[in-house]
């Protein structure tokens, strides 16, 4: 029987949370620490089509069929989702509380057929095919008018929260826009409103000026260690060309994002040995039309340190690696 996932709202900060019954476990079930996060057998790997549900994208050799090999990226449901597609949101209040339903898409981007290769290892092309699958994919969700905001991510590395070696990425559709992302969309609509400009696009003026904080660039791209960068070897690339939205590109534009992605990802796997690291993918949320204030971006966040007390507690960050140390390393690293 599937158990809907259920999203409930602290009131205090107005966050939301998603129970997800079905991934739930016992206390002895929460590993302390494990050193590689799959066995033997990898679902994800070309030959293993049927271990997935099927593929809801993919590009294939011309003749192959779905769900068989012949591929070079595939895009399948999670088999363990944290939100499902099926059903009504169902907002309900219960006393001071609010809730609802646990809709939303929860996908894998299995970036490679290969189990050894990795977005810093695979060709700039095949990077580029990983940006054009998120593009598809926002574009079909973007229709599903129960959905307000597409988060793309990537946990590289069992310290940052992979279950699987094989090198992909995953995509969350949710009824709401998270907390986070609506921070910096109001953080950048107040900037707007005060100066009439684009806190994105000034923050890339200054620094591709200044230099001490860029780690490399394209015509198109930027990649930068951000002012106030929360922990060591935090990475920002941004379009120099203003966009709200990560789909509303023009095709040259995917082409340069694949290869300074690729370009930085192997600044920092040279640098700090592959480490783990997660990138988000914060682009603009579903409902809005082109925003003039907002300007879509990846974040990328080497593990290199644990969030603890302080930060917890306050919100805070402390990060022992200046970012202008950091950009200078990822700078001569490579
Ligand atoms: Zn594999
Ligand atoms: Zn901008």
């Amino acid at each position: 029987m599937l158990i809907m996932p259920k999203l409930k709202r602290d009131p205090i900060h107005g966050r939301w949370v998603i129970i997800a019954t079905e991934r739930g476990r016992r206390p002895s079930d929460f590993p302390v620490e494990v050193s590689r996060p799959s066995g033997g057998f990898c679902p994800l790997c070309e030959g293993n089509e049927d271990k997935t549900p099927p593929e809801v994208l993919a590009f294939r050799n011309n003749g192959t069929s779905p769900n068989t090999p012949g591929w070079s990226l595939r895009v399948v449901p999670n088999k363990f989702p944290a939100l499902r597609i099926e059903g009504d949101l169902d907002r309900q209040g219960e006393g001071i509380y609010d809730r609802m339903n646990g809709i939303g898409a929860h996908e894998v981007v299995v970036e490679t057929p290969s189990h050894d290769e990795t977005l810093a290892t695979l060709p700039a092309k095949a990077v580029e095919n990983v940006l054009w699958a998120y593009r598809e994919r926002i574009l079909d969700l973007v229709r599903d008018r129960r959905l307000r905001y597409l988060l793309v991510f990537k946990n590289h590395g069992v310290a940052a929260g992979a279950s699987l070696e094989h090198s992909h990425s995953q995509l969350i559709a949710l009824p709401i826009i998270p907390t986070r992302v609506n921070e910096e969309i109001e953080g950048s609509r107040a900037y707007f409103q005060y100066k009439d400009r684009c806190v994105f696009c000034d923050i890339i003026r200054q620094e591709v000026k200044e230099r001490s904080r860029v780690i490399t660039e394209n015509p198109s791209f930027v990649a930068i260690a951000p002012f106030a960068a929360r922990f060591p070897f935090e990475t920002w690339i941004l379009p120099k060309t203003h966009h709200s939205h990560f789909e509303h590109m023009e095709p040259f534009e995917y082409q340069q994002a694949a290869q300074i992605l690729s370009d930085t990802l192997q600044r920092i796997n040279q640098v700090l040995h592959d480490p783990p690291y997660n990138y988000m993918l914060h682009t603009s949320s579903f409902s809005d039309v082109e925003k003039d204030y907002y300007h879509w971006h990846f974040e990328i966040i080497p593990k290199l340190t644990k969030v603890a007390g302080f930060e917890w507690g306050s919100g805070f960050y402390i990060n022992p690696t200046p970012p202008e140390e950091a950009a200078d390393y990822l700078r001569k690293g490579k």
